[in-house]
């Protein structure tokens, strides 16, 4: 039977990785791809894997969409609706994996289809998490985890009951600014954060590695996704990445998902689930890795753990403003016109500000709820952006 494959957000780094595989798979039709802006490289990709569609974010792009694939046979379409468009053309999987708040509305369509929804873009649980827990659950549908930890928790639970579980630990690598001095973070400039030691992801992710904002939006992504208490999550460093995260259940047993730090595992068991097929990654030698270290976050260092422990708490739809302000935060440090350490401080005086709308105490039943607030949050985290003086 031939498997029908969407991919959104193929031209980033997760896109590229799922490409990678399919390349050396069969038996798969591409329905639709998308990009953000690299129009050249979204044209060669659905030219490649003869997409019946491919849909360029910017609408402004379009023209160049149409010239880049004609006579191809792909139709070429662009804009958030078409996004949309695409995302509820049928197909069996769909590889989620544009980076922040934008891909929610088209893996929030591709759940209404009952399609299997592999899920590396997190913001999605962070923002939505019930929303799109009640979507896949309501159309059939079934949402896989590409998150490297969530994949590694999702592998450590097959077989088991949840209710057996008595902790998920999460590991981190510490980002790229993970060893220097905790009063030298406040000069940490753009190059320096996307220094990433271990994995080559996009760029956002890769200063939300070295701020640990991207471990924050992973301890909310995981309460939404297995249901499990924030007291029961626990993060812990692990400078290697060979441990990508583990489960520890009540009898004292602890499954760990362990592996070279390649998000081909997780991106190929979501893609091959519910068997396993041969990866092309890197074996791993216990012998010749002697030992693998860890220690316990400082959260002087991690302000963005202690916010997302807030967030949590507070719940509604907290978590869609803590992302939103994040988004706005990253935009500001990557502009320059805010310090590193600031992005947490402005992150949380926006939270500390819309807490008590009470649309924000609110649990999200559609994603115009979602879309609302992530537009207030920006506003807002905007707002305070412009009062803050860059502090280095
Ligand atoms: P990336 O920046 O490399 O790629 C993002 C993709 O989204 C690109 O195709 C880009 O063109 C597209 N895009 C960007 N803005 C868009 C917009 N406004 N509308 C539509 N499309 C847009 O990012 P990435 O590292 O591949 O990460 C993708 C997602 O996967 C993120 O949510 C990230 O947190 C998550 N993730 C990534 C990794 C990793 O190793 N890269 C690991 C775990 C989770
Ligand atoms: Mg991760």
């Amino acid at each position: 039977m031939t498997r029908r494959i969407s991919i959104f957000g193929v031209t980033g780094s997760i896109g590229e990785n799922t490409v990678d595989l399919l390349r050396r798979a069969q038996g798969y039709q591409v329905v639709a791809l998308s990009g953000g802006r690299n129009v050249a490289r979204l044209a060669q990709l659905a030219r490649e894997l003869r997409a019946e569609v491919a849909v360029v974010a910017d609408v402004a792009l379009l023209p160049d969409l149409r010239a880049a694939l004609s006579g191809s046979g792909v139709e070429a379409s662009a804009g958030p609706d078409a996004l949309i468009e695409a995302a509820l053309r049928p197909a069996d999987w769909v590889m989620s994996a544009i980076v922040g708040a934008a891909g929610l509305a088209p893996g929030l369509a591709a759940l209404t289809t009952g399609a299997t929804l592999a899920l590396a873009n997190k913001e999605s649980l962070v923002t939505a998490g019930p929303l799109m827990l009640a979507t896949a659950a309501q159309h059939g549908a079934r949402i896989l985890p590409v998150d490297s930890e969530h994949s590694a928790i999702f592998q450590a639970l097959s077989g088991e009951d949840i209710t057996a579980v008595e902790r998920i630990i999460l590991t981190a690598s510490g980002g790229a600014l993970r060893d220097w001095p905790v009063d030298k973070l406040a000069g940490a400039t753009l190059q320096d954060a996307l220094a990433h030691p271990n994995w080559a992801m996009g760029q956002r992710i890769t200063i939300d590695s070295a701020s640990m904002f991207n471990k924050a939006l992973e301890v909310i992504e995981a309460k939404e996704f297995f249901g499990v208490s924030p007291a029961q999550i626990e993060v812990v460093i692990h400078p290697e990445s060979i441990i990508h995260s583990a489960v520890a259940f009540h009898d004292g047993a602890i499954m760990a998902h362990l592996g070279a730090p390649d998000m081909r595992h997780a991106i190929g068991y979501a893609l091959n689930w519910p068997t396993r097929a041969p990866l092309p990654v890197a074996r791993l030698d216990f012998a010749a890795l002697g030992k693998l270290t860890f220690r316990a976050p400082d959260l002087a260092r991690y302000p963005a753990l202690r916010l997302a422990q807030e967030v949590m708490q507070a719940g509604g739809m907290a978590g869609a403003v803590f992302n939103a302000a994040k988004e706005v935060a990253l935009d500001q440090f990557i502009a320059g016109k805010i310090g590193f350490m600031q992005m947490s401080d402005l992150v949380d005086s926006t939270l500390g500000r819309l807490f008590a709308d009470p649309a924000v105490g609110q649990v999200a039943t559609s994603l115009d709820d979602v879309l609302a607030i992530d537009h207030l949050a920006r506003v807002m985290a905007r707002d305070l952006a412009a009062g803050m003086t860059k502090t280095v």
